[in-house]
């Protein structure tokens, strides 16, 4: 076993978005941190690569496109000066639209009376019940966003009563409030709107967030809130970008970070952290590790006896894909462009959808789908998402050629037959279903790459290909995220703290929950140091 010399105040594992963050963080606050990232480059799910060998100058997006999470989140790369370090969001607009199967579009933008005259053109009644659900989101964005952005580990009095504050001014709206919170996002769509666009436009949405019928799932609907407040962006010249400008930064700031450098042991000896071990044997000092990988991934690295089991099995039971239903992502490099025309004619305003964020997927193909994925079957109507990233930013594909990012979702996790003999049948199936509705894909393809669960768990060491680490859930979040006893700002070893998006306030490229932890961490040397000096 070689023993590296060098003393880190921090070590972190795993450098995707939220170990990045918590890298920089500290690095602002002094201290010396190293980063270890398993892949060959940092980012995780927060990456962008020319990954299609056909197609070496079609950039793709594996995971992660859009900038929403950081826009709603914006003071991340405004406290660590990410633009001097070449991020830069390009602005979407219109930022997600819905495409009926009758050629119909329903275009969310940004400001709520544009998307109220788009629903309006199907209901009167709609429009109206939209704005006044919007009323109500924005009740639910005064009390969420500012306990996202604490720590609830901490008594929070003034951002506490400042929620009570913004209740009590609209405590009409309460009871409202509490039914949107407990109730499901396909039920809040039920009870308000009539049409069949209005109401799939809604599923569509809020199935990206998780199960459309689960109970607690009305805070889906944060995603309409955050479109409305902040609006959608893409990271100038791809994902990527973001990434190595947290990496540049942090360098910048002192610190380093090692890729191709698996972690396989968080060292720990009598509750108290002392350092990591890699898969090669090398150890790296350190009496503080952030675990910037997911919770059960990091809690199972820890040496042997150190945790106690009910912990690891609550760790590894808290929901990650709980229902059977994950993401399959399909990017294809095509040697031409696509283009909707049925939608745009059917519009008739010169709206450009080539540019925008699809939705496919009625209400009742968005049910079905969670239905048969959560049985092991693939859906019969994939619902997408899917986008072409090289129409907003013309450098991410060879001119006149475009890259097609497309994400299904709601795909089994587990599907009975496997995915190994159903792949490239499930990805052609995908990109049949989306050519009923954007012309282009099916006959100019160069390339393409295939990802479903499985594949995402072993890339990137996840759990059941969960986007966000952990299911976003009411009884999953503040501290009990990941799990009641593992979301404070202690755990049972000294020294190790979690850093990813399994911990509050959740998922999405934001870097929150990194600079949360990063807060923690400091508090901890703080304390520590003052000891020291008694
Ligand atoms: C298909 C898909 C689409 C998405 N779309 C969007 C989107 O459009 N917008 C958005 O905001 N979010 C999106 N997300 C979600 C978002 O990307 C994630 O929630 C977020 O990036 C998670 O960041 P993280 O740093 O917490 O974790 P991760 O990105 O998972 O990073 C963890 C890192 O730890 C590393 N690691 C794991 N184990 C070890 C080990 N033993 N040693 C060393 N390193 C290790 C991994 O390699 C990885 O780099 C999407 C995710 C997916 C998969």
């Amino acid at each position: 076993m070689k023993n590296n010399k060098t003393e880190y105040d921090v070590i972190i594992v795993g450098g995707g978005s939220n170990g990045l963050s918590a890298g920089c963080y500290l690095g602002l606050a002094g201290k010396k941190v190293l980063v270890l990232e398993a892949l060959d480059k940092v980012g995780g799910m927060a990456s962008s690569g020319y990954l299609i060998p056909e197609a070496p100058e079609h950039l793709v997006h594996p995971c992660a496109l859009d900038m929403m999470s950081m826009r709603v989140h914006s003071h991340v790369p405004k406290e660590l000066d990410l633009s001097r370090h070449g991020f830069e969001i390009l602005d979407l607009s219109p930022g997600y639209v819905y495409l009926h199967p009758d050629g119909s579009s329903l275009i969310f933008w940004r400001d709520r009376l544009k998307t109220a005259d788009e629903i309006r053109r199907f209901s009167e009644r709609d429009a109206e019940a939209f704005l006044k659900f919007m009323d109500l989101i924005d009740l639910f964005m005064d009390v969420a966003l500012p306990m996202m952005r604490v720590d609830p580990a901490r008594t929070n009095i003034r951002t506490k009563l400042r929620v009570l504050g913004a209740i009590l001014k609209k405590r009409k709206l309460k009871p409202e409030l509490m039914a949107l919170m407990t109730g499901s996002a396909h039920q809040a769509a039920r009870e308000r709107f009539e049409h069949p666009v209005t109401i799939s436009a809604m599923c569509a949405l809020t199935g990206l967030a998780g199960d459309i019928t689960a109970d607690g799932g009305g805070i889906y609907y944060a995603l309409l809130g955050f479109l409305h407040r902040f609006g959608v962006g893409r990271v100038s010249g791809g994902m990527q970008r973001l990434s190595n400008a947290m990496q540049a930064r942090l360098e910048e700031l002192g610190g380093t970070v090692k890729a191709s450098a698996p972690v396989s042991e968080i060292i720990s000896e009598e509750g108290v952290v002392k350092g990591v071990k890699l898969e090669d044997g090398q150890c790296f000092s350190s009496s503080v590790v952030i675990a910037g990988c997911h919770p059960k991934v990091a809690l199972e690295m820890v040496s042997e006896g150190e945790i106690p089991s009910n912990l690891l099995t609550r760790v590894a039971m808290a929901p990650a894909n709980a229902k059977g239903t994950g993401p399959l992502k399909v990017d294809v490099a095509l040697s031409g462009q696509i283009s909707v025309p049925r939608f745009e004619a059917a519009r008739g305003d010169g709206v450009d959808l080539r540019r925008a964020c699809l939705l496919i997927g009625t209400e009742e193909a968005v049910l079905e789908n969670f239905a048969s994925s959560s049985r092991g079957q693939v859906p019969k109507l994939p619902y997408i998402t899917m986008a072409a990233p090289s129409a907003v930013d013309a450098t991410q594909a060879p001119e006149g050629q475009e890259v097609v990012y497309i994400y299904p979702p709601v795909m089994p996790v587990n599907p009975t037959d496997g995915w190994d003999g159903i792949r490239d049948q499930v990805a052609d199936q995908v990109i049949e279903q989306a050519s009923d509705y954007v012309d282009g894909l099916k006959d100019q393809v160069i390339g393409r790459r295939i990802e479903a669960a499985p594949d995402f768990t072993a890339r990137l060491n996840t759990v059941n290909g969960c986007v966000v680490h952990i299911d976003t859930t009411t009884m999953r979040s503040s501290t009990m995220r990941p799990a009641q006893g593992l979301g404070g700002d202690t755990l049972p070893v000294q020294g190790l703290y979690l850093g990813s998006a399994g911990i509050h306030p959740g998922g999405g490229v934001n870097g929150m929950a990194g600079r949360l932890a990063a807060s923690r961490v400091n508090r901890y040397l703080a304390k520590k140091a003052e000891k020291k000096s008694q």
